[in-house]
């Protein structure tokens, strides 16, 4: 833990002197620790922009001095039109500047131990200009497109009802065959009408042709790794790297310069993504910071925001050179602000937090507390892991773990990730859908939602000794995301020798399984066209080449693409695979035992408010076809390994053996006796 080098004390008098005739300035303080910095109390830090006159309000308890400087530009080598020296008065830093400044950029400084640090945006910034190097203030009322104060969030009530598909906003249009015209924008994103050349539907049409209820955008504030100046250039980054907490990320508007212009934009897709009946989640990236020695955290709070190892060193549980101290009550606060911040400002519907595990549970169950007390269908959702070792307890973090502690907070399923595919760390590995006789109970864990089940075996779990969600709605299952290789390219490894038919089979035989699993299915853009990244697994900053969503994948995998959007209104239809509560898995699902680690099969009985009251599930991960005795009656297929018909794939009914096809997801659903 570093220290605070205290300032010097002041003779008494002097002291006494402050306190007597200078009562509304609070008296230069001294802190031993960081943990002495006072909480401010109020939700007013950052700028309060009106016509009249702006107020300026920075928290930096151990600066010795503070400075605002305003700026007509936000040119670097532009000097300051004003510099204002900031009063420490009831607990921050503040200056009111008289006059209708909208428009004007601005950062603050700090003096601590003796010497100015550089100046820096300032952390609560609600705009910035180009590249995020200075704040601007702004008449936010300004920002708002025509009609959003009647925006409103789709309606949506169980997390369980959800179907995520995750996505970055420029890949989603800079295919040069999108036929969107603000490629790589947030405007891109509000295209209606669009298609390829060979005129299948692309953008948001085709987001509500697919049927998902969550549109997942890869970081979207402002990060530092696109060159905002130079966007004529291709550049492309997924942006990890958080700058601006607050505001959105400038490449991806049309004029990075203006402030405005940004928000506008990101206001103008958060409302024709609502209109197409589609809710918005941010992935958010609080865990750590894009610069270290030089963030905005750390050049007005020096230290205050981050951890360090017991030499003093930055700790960097993020791999990125540092990790965010989330336990400080000011950090906490900074977090939940800003959280409340793109709910109310920017009606953002959810949030997927990067490295959850880092965030201390105090800290996560705060924010549910608060986002859910603005709306309670806001969803919340991270990864329950660390990319490297905090000194944070394990026992204090919202792992995977520790989920059951978090509240209204869902965790991806890395168990039933790996479990279809195999570990994403052993690329050769082979899951349940691609030839592995031992990862039946992965999976079977997944279907439940990772909550208690009497039928799992624990103890053959790949990474699970134990269930670890209270709830299948704090369960996020996905075959595939962002990070590692695609699902495609991954059986390409791991299964080189089978034929592309045979792949195609197992991408429907893991997809199927997230859709018609307990828990929330969540799905990587593009994998229902079979998505590729030239077998990249890590293109964060590969281009728009290999990151790109080719959209004539539909017309290449035709089959597999209407199996997804087929499985999506499936679930949508029936509550059976939405039970939504541990009790009700318990109750209505049941395994059948097969004696076969590469089949499952299992049945859901009398789900609460399904018209079909018998269902039979059965999974064939064999190369081969598989013989499974139906449970007694008759019975409809309405899934095989290739379709999707809720009426029934073949008009007779089924009864004594189904045949599962090699690598099939197979529903059969009783018909009733008369
Ligand atoms: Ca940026």
């Amino acid at each position: 833990m570093p220290t605070v080098c205290p300032t010097p004390i002041r003779p008494l008098v002097f002291v006494l002197l402050s306190i007597l005739f200078v009562n509304c300035s609070d008296p230069r303080p001294q802190y031993n620790t960081l943990e002495d910095y006072p909480v401010y109390p109020y939700g007013d830090l950052g700028v309060a922009y009106r016509p009249a006159g702006s107020t300026f309000k920075l928290w930096s308890p151990a600066a010795q001095d503070a400075r605002l400087r305003l700026y007509a530009s936000d040119d670097p080598a532009a000097e300051p039109d004003e510099v204002i020296d900031l009063e420490r008065k009831n607990g921050a830093w503040t200056a009111t500047v008289a006059g209708d400044i909208d428009g004007t950029y601005y950062t603050f400084q700090i003096k601590m131990n003796g010497r100015w640090l550089p100046e820096a945006t300032d952390i609560y910034a609600t705009a910035v200009g180009t590249n995020g190097m200075r704040g601007q203030v702004v008449n936010i009322l300004d920002t708002d497109p025509p009609g959003w104060a009647d925006d409103r969030r789709p309606p949506f009530t169980a997390p369980t009802d959800a179907v995520i598909y995750e996505m970055h906003v420029r890949d989603f249009s800079s295919d040069p065959g999108s036929g969107i015209t603000h490629k790589g924008k947030f405007l891109g994103l509000t295209e209606r009408g669009t298609t390829t050349p060979a005129g299948d539907t692309t953008g948001l049409d085709y987001l509500v042709k697919l049927g998902v209820t969550h549109v997942h955008l890869l970081p979207s504030f402002d990060f530092v790794s696109v060159d905002e100046a130079d966007t004529d250039t291709e550049q492309y980054n997924w942006g990890y790297d958080p700058q601006n907490y607050n505001v959105p990320e400038g490449s991806y508007s049309t004029d990075p310069a203006d402030g405005k212009v940004r928000i506008r934009e990101f206001k103008q897709m958060v409302q024709a993504l609502h209109r197409a009946g589609i809710r918005v989640v941010m992935d958010v990236v609080y865990n750590h910071t894009g610069r270290t020695e030089n963030s905005n955290f750390q050049l007005l709070v020096p230290d205050y925001f981050y951890r360090f190892n017991p030499d003093g060193t930055f700790s960097n549980a993020s791999a990125c050179g540092n990790e965010v101290a989330s336990e400080r009550p000011m950090v906490r606060k900074f977090i939940r602000e800003s959280l409340e911040y793109w709910v109310d400002e920017y009606h953002v519907d959810g949030f997927r937090f990067d490295l959850m595990g880092i965030h201390d549970i105090a800290t996560m169950n705060e924010v549910s507390a608060s986002l859910h007390g603005i709306d309670s269908t806001i969803l919340l959702y991270g990864e329950g892991w660390t990319a490297g070792d905090s000194p944070l307890p394990d026992s204090v973090r919202a792992l995977k773990a520790n989920t059951a502690r978090l509240t209204r907070i869902a965790a991806f399923s890395d168990d039933m990730r790996d479990g279809l595919k195999g570990s994403v760390f052993e690329v050769e590995e082979r899951g349940f859908v691609s030839g592995a006789r031992n990862r039946a109970e992965s999976v079977k864990f997944g279907i439940v939602g990772a909550v208690p089940h009497p039928q799992i075996a624990y103890d053959s779990v790949n990474y699970s000794r134990a269930p670890w969600a209270r709830q299948p709605a704090q369960c996020v299952n996905y075959a595939s995301c962002h990070d590692n290789h695609t699902l495609w390219d991954r059986l390409a490894i791991s299964n080189a020798g089978d034929a592309p038919a045979a792949r195609e089979q197992m991408q429907r035989l893991a997809l199927a399984t997230v859709l018609t699993s307990q828990g929330i299915p969540f799905l990587h853009a593009g994998t229902e066209m079979l998505r590729s990244k030239d077998g990249d697994e890590n293109s964060y900053q590969s281009g728009d080449a290999v990151n790109a969503i080719r959209w004539d994948g539909q017309r290449r995998h035709p089959q597999t693409a209407a199996y997804v959007r087929d499985l999506i209104a499936l679930r949508k239809a029936h509550p059976a695979f939405r039970l939504g509560s541990t009790d009700r898995i318990a109750r209505h699902l049941t395994f059948i035992p097969t004696g076969d680690g590469q089949l499952i099969a299992y049945r859901i009985t009398d789900a609460p408010g399904d018209q079909w009251s018998d269902i039979f599930v059965v999974l064939n991960g064999a190369a081969e076809r598989r013989s499974v005795k139906l449970p007694e009656g008759q019975w409809r297929q309405v899934v095989d390994g290739e379709r999707v018909v809720p009426t029934g794939i073949t008009s007779a009914p089924e009864s004594g053996n189904l045949a599962a096809a090699p690598r099939s997801a197979n529903v059969l659903v009783r018909i009733a006796e008369r």
